[in-house]
């Protein structure tokens, strides 16, 4: 058995690698354990938008240089197919340089993990496989596999940032899901029209479509039941973009190219409570939710920023004792319910075609244009998160 960690942290995704990265130099022994290879490698295609409160994030960990250039959204363009109402949020009215960004995932990966390189107190196992976790109030363990050797490694804390549920429920978490019968296609498309900086979201009955301003052409997410995202990416190119040209209509030009497309499956999925016993849940394993308003990873980073500023701020202390833990539950509780149920209450409404709803949802977006407040509170909440 190996000696104890103060912390052990499963998975080095984009939430558990920022985790990581956020406790070097605080003297504490902490052990990040990620199955894949290299931290810094991953084939993942899909692009993210993440929010100008995340840049913050990333400058504090000194990897916003590294990720190159992200194409900024300066603007958004929200509106539902077949009914009125429609808003534009920009971000000059909130003296910000942009709402967000967007970049590749694996782009992230390669920052985070050529950081973590450079930092000698961070143990980063690669290539290891958690399999089990065990946690009581003395301490918390995580049982492990390296080409087909085990190791047990014990922690006064460990945090589960594996982007999935089975150590979640090992750990003794209550799992919460709402199946939306939707599943992402995703790509990158080329329009007649440059994007000048500005991103579109589209609700349709059938669930919303987003492009994403990304380098010179647009990230595309495209939302549709199960078997109709099966029928899109089997579809050629050129019937492809005709397709979605019927979808999404004009505002953003003509569909001119696609490049290779992938499909997700969309859920809500949340643990009841994110910490336990001498363990938290982190990013993905704590909540996955649908990425309609772009909050799944801007949500994980923030929770992630905050306990390693909770674990610094208990000092040399045992950072898996319910007193420390507590101040980070009562600090995330309130942005984490918020940003599950904003997520989840968009996807019902807006995946609606009930005329009333269409009616109202058209009203709501109308009163967002006219409303300064209204907006200024919803762009507060989407870019920076909830608080009391
Ligand atoms: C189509 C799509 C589009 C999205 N767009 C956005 C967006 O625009 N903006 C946004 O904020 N969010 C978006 N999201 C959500 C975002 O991708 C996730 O919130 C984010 O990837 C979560 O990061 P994570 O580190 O928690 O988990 P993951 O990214 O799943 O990483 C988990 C890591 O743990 C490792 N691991 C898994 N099991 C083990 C094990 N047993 N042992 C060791 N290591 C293990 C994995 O190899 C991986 O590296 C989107 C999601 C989808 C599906």
């Amino acid at each position: 058995m190996d000696s104890a960690r103060d912390l052990v942290i499963v998975g080095g995704g984009p939430v558990g690698a920022s985790l990581a990265l956020a406790l070097a130099g605080s003297g504490l022994d902490v052990e990040m354990v990620e199955a894949r290879a290299t931290v810094g490698a991953s084939s993942d295609e899909r692009t993210l938008a993440i929010s100008y409160g995340t840049r913050l994030i990333f400058e504090r960990l000194g990897i916003w240089d590294a990720l190159g250039v992200p194409t900024p959204i300066e603007t958004i363009h929200v509106s539902q197919r077949g009914g009125f109402g429609r808003s534009l949020i920009d971000a000059r009215d909130f003296d910000l340089p942009a709402l967000g960004y967007v970049l590749r995932y694996a782009r992230l990966q390669r920052a985070l993990g050529e950081a973590l390189a450079g930092c000698r107190d961070i143990r980063v196992s690669q290539g290891v496989q958690v399999d089990g976790v065990h946690a009581t109030a003395q301490g918390a363990a995580i049982t492990c596999r390296q080409d087909e050797r085990s190791r047990v490694i014990p922690a006064r804390l460990l945090v589960i940032a594996d982007g999935g549920t089975r150590l979640a429920e090992q750990a003794g978490a209550k799992i919460r899901s709402r199946d939306y019968a939707q599943e992402a296609v995703v790509g990158v498309v080329a329009t007649s029209s440059p994007h000048a900086a500005r991103a579109f979201e589209r609700f349709t009955p059938e669930g919303p479509v987003a492009l994403l301003p990304f380098e010179e052409r647009y990230a595309l997410i495209w939302t549709a039941a199960p078997a109709a995202a099966e029928g899109l990416l089997a579809l050629s190119d050129a019937r492809f973009l005709a397709a979605l040209q019927a979808h999404f209509g004009d505002r953003a030009g003509r569909f001119l190219s696609t490049g290779a497309r992938a499909r997700f499956p969309l859920s809500l999925r949340y643990a009841s409570e994110s910490v336990l016993l001498r363990t938290v849940l982190l990013g993905n394993a704590a909540q996955a939710l649908h990425p309609i308003a772009g909050q799944g990873l801007n949500l994980g980073l923030r929770d992630a920023w905050d306990l390693a500023r909770t674990i610094r701020e208990c000092g040399g202390t045992d950072p898996g004792a319910e007193s420390c833990l507590a101040g980070y539950r009562n600090a995330r509780r309130f942005d984490r319910a918020g940003g599950i149920a904003v997520t989840d209450s968009l996807v019902r409404i807006f995946s609606n075609d009930a005329a009333p709803l269409r009616v109202l949802r058209g009203g709501a977006l109308a009163m967002l244009d006219v409303l300064p407040a209204a907006k200024r509170a919803f762009v507060q909440r989407m870019v920076f998160g909830g608080s009391l």
